[in-house]
């Protein structure tokens, strides 16, 4: 349905805009339609809307063409990484940075419990303890910067130690996003995103991606997703290709503002603590400045106080808004432990700050405000 015009000598920011569009026709469309059909016409490869949808083909056309490999979509990030973790051979041995997404760690847990796979924690800003626990491994499960602890994993590193092991390496790119970090080019095996954050960017919509560049994966990938049938509806793969137009916009807005509020969120005397690779300062910032294009839009930080104090800024923002998730125009913020969930060790008064694209003078009014009323 698409011109399928895998276009390497475009620019991410051009791709955004200009892959996963109609074969261009004499007033055809320039958009692809929303195609809600459940079946098709007899004799093709597709048969049946479980296997495929050309709407959401355009969306993986796109993302495929940024992360540079093939992309399939699915109904939400944890749709994608559960049908990731789905084709890990039965007693496979994962290891699994200790600070992965909430989700996908209790996942992994649940399927630990079952017996169907064993899982080491690695923390993953240490590259000799990478290297250990890949040993006898067969998946090395990636996420940086992490989510909201933002260590970032020297990835060229781990991939390195994965290879000398045999261990496919999955990385969860949901934080860089494609354009600030391609991870299949620092050597990963598969890319996972939820889509549902920066790539649709409206908190209108769940969707998830996987990437790869390796036939045999995809391969299962694409029958696990037909028989798990975590597909995506092709409404929702519109709004995510609706959003993903303006991805380069957003990536350089939030950014921007992001590092300029970590900067003065570090001198603020009701922080103790930024967490942003930006900062020069922030222990993953030299492996960061080698392997991302930019820092991304989230940063997390600490306050004075208990947690009391943490939730009292949490609502006592105006522009901003009290919800958890990320990625999207508008900028949310949340105290990370409100979730039972959420690890131990992330400490009690961390606030996770998502800054969308609002004027960051505004933004640092607002922040700056609420951080008052705890000093
Ligand atoms: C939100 C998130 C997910 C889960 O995605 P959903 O679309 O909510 O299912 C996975 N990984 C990271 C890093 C996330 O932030």
């Amino acid at each position: 349905m698409t011109s399928s015009h895998y276009r390497s000598d475009l620019s991410v920011e051009s791709l955004v805009v200009a892959s996963g569009r109609p074969p261009h026709e004499v007033d055809g469309p320039i958009n692809v339609p929303v195609v809600l059909s459940s079946t098709f016409h007899a004799g093709g490869p597709v048969a049946y809307a479980r296997t495929s949808n050309p709407t959401w083909e355009a969306l993986e056309e796109v993302v495929g063409s940024l992360e540079g490999g093939m992309a399939l979509a699915f109904a939400s990030g944890m749709a994608a990484i559960s049908t990731v973790m789905d084709i890990i051979k039965p007693g496979g041995v994962v290891a699994l940075s200790a600070h992965t997404y909430s989700g996908a760690a209790a996942r992994m847990r649940d399927l630990e419990a079952a017996g169907r796979v064993t899982a080491r924690l690695v923390q993953i800003d240490d590259p000799a303890a990478i290297e250990e626990a890949c040993v006898g491994a067969d998946v090395l499960w990636l996420e940086s910067p992490t989510n909201p602890a933002m260590e970032v994993c020297d990835i060229p590193a781990a991939v390195a130690a994965a290879k000398r092991h045999g261990v496919m390496v999955v990385c969860d790119n949901t934080f860089a996003t494609p354009l600030l970090q391609q991870p299949l080019s620092l050597g990963a095996d598969v890319v996972v995103h939820s889509a549902t954050k920066m790539l649709a960017g409206h908190s209108d919509v769940l969707m998830g991606i996987v990437v790869t560049n390796d036939d045999e994966i995809r391969t299962k990938l694409i029958r696990a997703r037909t028989l798990l049938g975590g597909i995506p509806g092709p409404f929702e793969a519109y709004l995510a290709l609706r959003g993903i137009r303006t991805l380069a916009l957003r990536v350089r807005q939030s950014q921007a503002s992001t590092s300029i509020l970590a900067e003065r969120l570090a001198a603020h005397p009701a922080v103790t603590r930024v967490r942003y690779p930006g900062l020069p300062t922030d222990p993953g910032h030299e492996v960061a400045t080698r392997q991302m294009k930019g820092y991304g839009s989230v940063l997390s930080f600490e306050t004075i106080g208990d947690a009391a104090a943490a939730e009292k800024v949490c609502d006592s923002v105006r522009l901003m808004t009290h919800a958890t998730s990320l990625g999207g125009v508008e900028t949310l913020i949340e105290r990370r432990r409100r979730w039972i969930e959420e690890r131990p060790d992330i400490p009690e008064t961390l606030i996770r700050l998502a800054v969308g694209i609002e004027d960051v003078e505004d933004l640092w009014a607002d922040l700056n405000g609420a951080l008052n009323t705890i000093v």
